[in-house]
């Protein structure tokens, strides 16, 4: 599945580009909080992986954000072991897959203080407006994405952000929008990465 190699310097400028806001919003709260909770990690490692961050650039970027807020000793003990699992080199070394729009919006609804999840699905309509914004989505396109949400079409939704963030006409999307790592490879394509 990963197709190139991306370093974790490469991450923040990546993610302004290319991320779905699922993925986008999760680096956020990482850089924001210095922490993601298991959920999130989760999420966010694996899609990581999938785009081609190795295991020794993954061990970099979790650990230079973690210890920001907590000593080496306890990111080793507490939080290594699940990178490395992740990329099959502890348990049962299964090479786990990323997650699917469908898995992320059908299992595991995020809590208080989680960030995974899918921003059309799981913020509510002021929160995903704010968040829309941020990203550069015009009002007009915020109106008709919550159109979209509200009518429970969040993968459409996603599809019509895609158009309005790689400045694409309406309908001119390459696919409707089914796993977030589709969502990365289609945007490099068209922004020649
Ligand atoms: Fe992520 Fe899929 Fe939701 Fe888009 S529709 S934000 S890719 S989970």
């Amino acid at each position: 599945q990963v197709t190139g190699n991306i370093t974790s310097e490469q991450v923040d400028g990546l993610s302004t580009t290319s991320f779905s806001p699922c993925m986008r919003n999760l680096h956020q709260a990482l850089r924001g909080n210095h922490h993601l909770r298991h959920g999130g990690r989760m999420q966010y490692g694996l899609f990581l992986k999938s785009i081609g961050l190795h295991l020794d650039e993954a061990m970099r970027f979790w650990r230079t954000e973690f210890t920001r807020i907590m000593g080496a000793d306890k990111f080793d003990k507490s939080y290594a072991y699940n990178i490395r699992h992740n990329y099959g080199k502890e348990g049962k070394r299964t090479d786990y897959s990323s997650y699917s729009c469908a898995k992320i919006i059908t299992s595991n609804n995020p809590g208080v203080g989680d960030h995974h999840g899918c921003p059309f699905r799981h913020f509510d309509a002021e929160h995903l407006r704010q968040k829309m914004y941020e990203y550069g989505v015009a009002s007009g396109g915020i109106k008709e994405i919550i159109g979209l949400v509200q009518g429970n079409q969040f993968q459409v939704a996603c599809t019509r952000y895609f158009e309005l963030t790689h400045k694409l006409p309406q309908g001119a999307s390459p696919m409707i929008v089914s796993h977030p790592r589709q969502f990365y490879d289609e945007s490099r394509k068209l922004l020649g990465g």
